[in-house]
């Protein structure tokens, strides 16, 4: 009797062991890490994300690619076009400079956010027209890319957007660089190191930028899981060297303001198309 349960314990252990190695069993619910790493499919997780990047998007650069325009870019708003940093996501990243994605298989629904969708649209619109990529085809690739993979720290989809508007508004990186004196210009061009300081002595972290023909287009700025701020890593390294913190950049930058396109501006050549068409 006490062999056949020897015998009966093993083989169980035996199975426990294959079924987890094919993924059978799920050792880790998103959210819930308890450190064996195998997914639904046997294939494995992706490990928990290390740090927060808060990516930002000038729109005076980067409206500049519009070739066409369409209802959901922002970019065609006329005077209502965004003139301030707008959200181009919040990343959950890892120190090596890789990052996780698509983490579970959850998908976006927007119905969660339907109390959200106003801010969402000012300062977390699109600035092109199509889709952006998604994990599973369908929209709401923010969620279902980054907002899985931080849902350790950042819960349900509704709390990943609540928390991405509310560290966006503390962290006001458009109030910072104006009281700096860096506003936006068709003529002026400002020293990278200036930028840089700026944005370290108010939030006491070294930003990445990133940009375009010497135009400032994004700027990242970077948090600890309790959102306390923190260098980002350039590279493949975490650096406070100002300079190399912004290897696209020159030395001097622009902030270009924003060049009316599509509504409103009778001269613009911007033709229109339906969403997603491009
Ligand atoms: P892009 O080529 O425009 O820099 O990036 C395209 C997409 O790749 C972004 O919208 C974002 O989803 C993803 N991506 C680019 N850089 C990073 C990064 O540093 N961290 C994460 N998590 N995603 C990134």
């Amino acid at each position: 009797m006490a062999v056949l349960s020897a015998k009966l314990a093993s083989a169980a252990l035996a199975f426990i062991l294959v079924a987890a190695s094919l993924g059978l069993i799920e050792a880790r619910e998103a959210g819930i890490g308890i450190g064996i790493e195998i997914g639904a499919r046997g294939k494995p997780r992706q490990r928990e994300f290390d740090y927060f990047n808060l990516a930002l998007q000038w729109p005076g650069t980067y409206c500049q690619r519009t070739r066409h325009c369409c209802s959901s870019n922002a970019c065609c708003r006329g005077s209502n076009s965004p003139s301030v940093f707008t959200i181009h996501g919040l990343w959950p990243d890892y120190n090596d400079g890789t990052w996780p994605a698509c983490c579970t298989r959850k998908h976006f629904d927007e119905k969660e956010i339907s109390t959200l969708l106003d801010p969402l649209e000012k300062y977390w619109p699109s600035l092109s027209c199509g889709n952006p990529s998604s994990c599973h085809g369908g929209k709401g690739s923010f969620w279902e890319k980054h907002g899985t993979c931080s849902a350790p720290v950042t819960g349900d989809e509704y709390n990943y957007f609540l928390t991405t508007l509310n560290v966006y508004f503390k962290y006001n990186v458009t109030k910072v660089l104006n009281e700096a004196g860096y506003v936006p210009s068709n003529t002026e061009k400002y020293p990278l190191g200036g930028i840089v300081s700026a944005i370290q002595n108010a939030f006491h972290a070294t930003p990445k930028l990133a940009c375009r023909n010497g135009a400032v287009e994004e700027l990242h700025i970077c948090f600890y899981k309790d959102f306390k701020p923190r260098d980002c890593v350039v590279g493949s390294s975490s650096s406070s060297d100002v300079l190399s913190s912004s290897n696209s950049c020159p030395n001097y930058i622009s902030l270009p303001a924003y060049a009316s396109l599509g509504a409103g501006n009778a001269e613009s050549k911007i033709s229109w198309v339906p969403d997603d068409v491009l």
